[in-house]
């Protein structure tokens, strides 16, 4: 049975998909202009899109497809599932009235696509540049701590599954049509992630040079102005009193007897209690609990693209 279909504004028909959406059910793309979810459940919704983004026809992944803004705060409960950035966005109470210019070109091009320039299955980059045409958008990054590597592209990486190869393909998808001149691009930060699985959750802290331990206490440096003797501050301390071990004379106001011209670290592994200025910086990686230096990194440009003119007219042609 067809699920609802309603006539909204400016003569644009709307169908309210729930049902279809359990089942991972496409609907007929010819019943109505758009599609509208009416399902509160995010894992499923988020697996309907991902079935909408990966179908071959022009007319189910290019379709204008929203959601309800009351049903906002359920899908805000999983924002990993990143919901909005696979659809059209949200609408409230069915009112598309600000939409109408948008979801008219949107009907227009798929209306005028010819048939014979329909992307193959595997034409991913095709479908990409169609549908960022049909939105007239950028392809834009989105930032977020649930991601592998903090950003990310998510509609471009639905095509894919598994965390890692989406971010492998994805970016290599965006970095093709770089090379290729279908897209500009836009540089917006630089990021540093994990070399084996591409992570940007990372933990940096100071590191032992002799044993590579990490627990390490920071000491104070104390330096007696008068017989110029430095040493850490522990070293000083008797009782309530700051005292020199070498001319055993009272240390009272900081910066006219003595000052704290740094600071050491101390290696809190018994069987090596070194103590050294510069430590080393390790990385450990949450994700997949590797170990590396700094240097061995990998560091990622972030940008946005923006289709070119060569892109427009392979989309065309
Ligand atoms: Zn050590
Ligand atoms: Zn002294
Ligand atoms: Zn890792």
């Amino acid at each position: 049975m067809p699920e609802k279909i309603l006539n909204l504004e400016n003569g644009i028909s709307a169908q309210l998909l729930d049902e279809c959406i359990d089942r991972n059910e496409i609907p007929d793309a010819g019943n109505a202009d758009i599609w509208i979810i009416n399902n509160d459940k995010a894992w499923n919704v988020r697996k309907f899109l991902v079935s909408i983004i990966r179908h071959p026809d022009p007319k189910v992944f290019l379709k204008p497809v929203f959601l309800q803004k009351d049903l906002k705060k359920t899908y805000k409960e999983h924002k990993n599932y990143n919901i909005k950035q696979l659809c059209d966005g949200y609408i409230k109470e069915l009112d598309i009235q600000s939409k109408i210019p948008y979801i008219r070109f949107i009907l227009n091009f798929i209306k005028n696509l010819n048939i014979s320039v329909s992307p193959s299955e595997d034409d991913l980059l095709k479908k990409t540049l169609m549908y960022y045409y049909s939105r007239n958008k950028n392809i834009e990054f989105h930032e977020s701590s649930e991601s592998l590597s903090g950003y990310s592209y998510p509609r471009i990486e639905a095509y894919y599954d598994g965390t890692t190869e989406a971010y492998v393909n994805g970016r290599a998808l965006l970095n093709g049509a770089y090379k290729n001149d279908l897209l500009h691009r836009n540089y917006v930060d630089t990021s540093h992630i994990c070399n084996k699985c591409y992570s940007g959750f990372l933990n940096y802290r100071e590191e032992c040079p002799k044993c590579k331990q990490h627990n390490l206490q920071a000491r104070v440096l104390i330096h007696h102005f008068r017989c110029a003797y430095v040493a850490t501050e522990t070293k000083f301390w008797q009782g309530e009193r700051m005292v020199c071990p070498k001319c055993s004379m009272e240390l009272k106001n900081l910066g006219v007897d003595y000052d704290k011209p740094g600071k050491v670290f101390y290696c809190l592994n018994d069987k090596c209690k070194n103590e050294f200025q510069k430590p080393l910086i390790g990385v450990h990686c949450i994700h997949c609990k590797t170990e590396q230096a700094p240097s061995e990194l990998n560091l990622e440009k972030i940008y946005n693209y923006e289709l070119t003119q060569k892109a427009i007219s392979k989309i065309f042609n």
